[in-house]
């Protein structure tokens, strides 16, 4: 029998000290340590029992810190202090695949419950570390994985448990709606605007992850599994970044009354899922599109709830660490309590749909030829690939004019069909803009 089988509030005695270990002490790790003290009087009373911060993982033990570690608990032996065998709840905020994936299930070996931030890994490998936790019988919560600050993983997997989720539709990285929300007020294109949100510390030096939708990919992985019940994989999520957001597409999305934003979509089609990343036009009168600068947005429309939003701070240390302690304050009455939280609900066993067979609209600006007889060809182009034209707006330019066509529902295989086609054609001079469009009623 493991410590951790003990119960922790024997009959008639005061219960031990929940022994905590934080692995990983940067932006979020340092926070989490400084709560921990801060608030240790409150959380010792919400929780029914002190908290003891027993190590603190990290790669330098000599590094500058934004916390004042207490004396004694940094470590570079991470592998020692998830394996020790008296830690109830570890905490990962390490980041990437390994060593976070070997420490977290060595830690569910020995014994511990897990709060983790790690929406990579969780993306990549989420059932390994669910079965881990099964098999152990500890928790596994990951709050914070997910747009920071904002509740929106327990909304899915506890309060809307007994609904039917139908669509969910987040703006989850804030670096993405910092540049887009840039481009939109100022005219800026994406390269200025990515230098600006650079300088401004909302972008890495290495902006690949934020700016190619990667990050967004593994939230939309995460959300897509929680909300459908099947198991989402990274892999599974088709994946455009925002590096080809031009100027021209974020001033023809204007003219509509629309905003671009890169947008995390999980659909229920059928038995199917569909999960995607790519910029979108959406209406400025959709919530989604008031959502500035960095801030994070998830909206889920589900069966009897109806239109439900989530609005916040999708990352900073603090904001981030907010999530991380929300966890383990519940983590820790869990193991007070000597029970578990929901784990993983996978019952459904969806297929994914490939993009092509998945169904969006596009937004087309086509410069042509202004004479006539071009608007028949270019709706003939359209319906020769079976997408109905839902709107065009045309504008005389002297000897060209631009077309703005918004499709209807059609397949992502028959849209990018049709643009390709359109390219080909004679009296085509340009293709400006090509844009989904979400958030619109058909
Ligand atoms: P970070 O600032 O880069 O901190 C990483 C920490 O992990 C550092 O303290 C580092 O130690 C430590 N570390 C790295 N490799 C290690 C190893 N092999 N063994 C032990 N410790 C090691 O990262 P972060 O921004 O706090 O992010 C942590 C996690 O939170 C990631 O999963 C991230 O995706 C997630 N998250 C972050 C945010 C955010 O706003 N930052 C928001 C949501 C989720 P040293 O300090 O000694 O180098």
């Amino acid at each position: 029998m493991t410590d951790g089988d003990k119960p922790l509030r024997p009959e008639g005695l005061r219960p031990r000290s929940l022994r905590v270990a934080v692995l990983g002490c940067g932006s979020v790790g340092s926070q989490v340590v400084r709560l921990l003290g801060e608030q240790a009087d409150d959380l010792a009373a919400r929780i029914g029992a002190p908290v003891e911060l027993v190590g603190v993982g990290v790669r330098r033990i000599d590094a500058a810190r934004e916390v004042d570690v207490p004396e004694g608990l940094l470590t570079t032996d991470a592998v020692g202090l998830v394996s020790r065998g008296d830690v109830d709840i570890v905490v990962e905020v390490i980041g990437g695949i390994e060593p976070a994936r070997s420490l977290i299930l060595s830690a569910l070996a020995h014994g511990a419950s897990v709060v983790t931030a790690n929406k990579a890994l969780l993306a990549e490998d989420g059932p390994t570390l669910y079965a881990a936790a099964a098999d152990a019988g500890r928790d596994l919560y990951y709050e914070a994985a997910v747009a920071g600050a904002i509740p929106i993983l327990r909304p899915l997997r506890e309060s809307l448990a007994g609904d039917r989720v139908t669509r969910v539709l987040g703006i989850v990285n804030g670096t993405t709606n910092f540049i887009l929300d840039k481009m939109d007020t100022s005219g800026a294109g994406f390269e200025d605007a990515l230098q600006e949100a650079q300088e401004l510390g909302y972008a890495e030096a290495d902006p690949t992850a934020d700016v190619e939708g990667f990050d967004a990919a593994a939230k939309a992985a995460i959300l897509a599994s929680l909300a459908f019940h099947t198991r989402v994989t990274a892999a599974d999520v088709h994946r455009e970044g925002i590096s080809e957001v031009t100027a021209a597409d974020v001033a023809s999305a204007r003219d509509m009354g629309s905003v671009v934003k890169l947008l995390a979509i999980a659909e229920l089609k059928g038995d199917a899922v569909a999960v995607r990343v790519h910029p979108a036009m959406i209406p400025r009168s959709h919530p989604l599109a008031s959502v500035r600068e960095a801030y994070n947005a998830v909206f889920v429309e589900s069966q009897a709830a109806g239109q439900l939003m989530f609005y916040g701070p999708g990352a900073g240390g603090s904001p981030t660490a907010s999530a991380v302690l929300g966890d383990l304050v519940t983590v820790a009455r869990n193991r007070l309590a000597g029970t578990r939280g929901v784990g993983e609900s996978a019952y459904a066993d969806r297929r994914v749909l490939p993009m092509g067979e998945t169904v969006t609209r596009y937004a087309v600006a086509i410069d042509v030829d202004d004479r006539a007889g071009v608007l028949a060809a270019i709706a003939t182009a359209f319906a020769d690939h079976g997408v109905s034209i839902k709107t065009v707006r045309q504008e005389g330019r002297g000897e060209d004019a631009q077309l703005v066509v918004v499709s209807h529902q059609a397949t992502d295989a028959q849209l990018s069909g049709t643009v390709e086609a359109l390219r080909d054609m004679e009296i085509v001079r340009d293709i400006s803009s090509v844009m989904r469009v979400e958030g619109e009623n058909e």
